[in-house]
């Protein structure tokens, strides 16, 4: 009876030594490297790691189809130092490893490397340990964060910033307050409503004018909620409409910045829609835009709100919903309808000018 608890603290010990020696080997081979190597393209960069910089410095385990890395930046240092670890086995008479593996999955790091060594796959399960406690994002401390459909080791601000927050109230400028802005309406689809991520973005101007992005990044079909999965992400448009965040960003920027008059977004539902778009321009907002949206369903003129509500109804039922595109086009015809039925007074108290 007592063999078992024996043998499993025999076998910690041994493991820890084991990884203790190949530390040390790791260690004494990063100070050779400094000497003798060009330190760029060898040594471990101090912070983030570009992900082509990771597969440069260890091509023959990590690019297709010897291996594949799917997780975010914050553990490509952990990817790093399990490689220089295996480097330096082999390098020590150990047979070359086969096929390596690295991905995420539910918030976790698996790491797969086909090797017949003992130490190899104590490195791995090391690697996949240290995961559990640094943010997938960023590679600060960080711990596992749970919502509907979504499970990721994250930091507190990126835990945060993946979480609704509340639209904040910011003052605005007196060079935009003076004249009545352009309405942008604004609308998105995310992947669910715990820790939404932008899937698609679209606005589209009174004056006629659209922008619409579909992102190929910052959102996993695995993160997305069964009603999105089911009702959303079949009515992608995918085609030039795919693109990466940053250059949606850009462009966006661009669209926005081109009115060269006061803009303004309208959304019904500025705690989603609008928080999403910010976070894609990273707050970088162009000079002509409110630093606020006007809330398509406003508070301050609730007798408006069934008005609003049935126009809105029925420019729905023309046009396919949740397409972010479609959606933000039948907020356009819902306040072409509402205003006119609108005296203009009420138009300016209710976009307060
Ligand atoms: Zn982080």
């Amino acid at each position: 009876m007592k063999t078992m608890p024996v043998l499993n603290t025999i076998k910690k010990r041994l493991s820890a030594f084991a990884l203790g020696v190949v530390d040390l080997v790791v260690r004494f081979k990063r100070t050779t490297e400094k000497m003798f190597l060009p330190w760029d393209k060898w040594v471990k960069p101090e912070g983030s790691i570009a992900r082509e910089k990771l597969f440069s410095r260890f091509p023959r385990y990590l690019k297709e189809p010897a291996g594949s890395v799917r997780c975010g930046e914050g553990w490509y240092p952990l990817v790093w130092d399990l490689c220089t670890a295996i480097e330096a086995m082999e390098h020590l008479g150990m047979p070359r490893i086969g096929h390596f593996k690295a991905e995420e999955r539910l918030g976790g790091l698996f790491v797969r490397v086909e090797s017949g060594s003992f130490i190899v796959k104590e490195l791995a399960r090391d690697a996949e340990h240290r995961a559990a406690a640094i943010c997938e994002e960023c590679g600060e401390p960080g711990s596992l964060q749970l919502g509907h459909g979504f499970a990721k080791t994250l930091c507190q601000l990126h835990a945060a910033q993946r979480k609704p927050h509340k639209v904040k109230t910011v003052p605005i400028p007196e060079n935009l307050a003076t004249q009545r802005p352009k309405l942008l309406f604004l609308d998105t689809e995310f992947t669910d409503f715990d820790y939404p991520q932008l899937i698609s973005i679209a606005l589209v101007a009174e004056s006629g004018e659209s922008y619409y992005a579909e992102l190929e990044n910052g959102w996993s079909r695995e993160g997305c909620s069964a009603f999105v999965v089911e009702k959303v992400l079949p009515q992608l448009t995918g085609g030039e409409f795919f693109q990466e965040s940053g250059y949606a960003a850009r462009r966006l920027r661009e669209w926005l910045a081109g009115f060269g008059v006061p803009i303004r977004v309208v959304t019904d539902a500025p705690g989603y829609d609008w928080v999403l778009m910010l976070d894609l321009l990273h707050h970088e907002l162009p000079p002509n835009l409110y630093p606020t949206p006007l809330n398509f369903y406003s508070e301050s003129l609730p007798e408006l709100r069934p008005l609003l509500k049935q126009a809105h109804d029925d420019a729905c039922r023309d046009l396919s919903p949740h397409h972010a595109l479609q959606d933000a086009e039948a907020l356009r015809e819902a306040w072409e309808v509402m205003k006119e039925h609108l005296h203009p007074a009420i138009l300016r108290q209710y976009l307060k000018l």
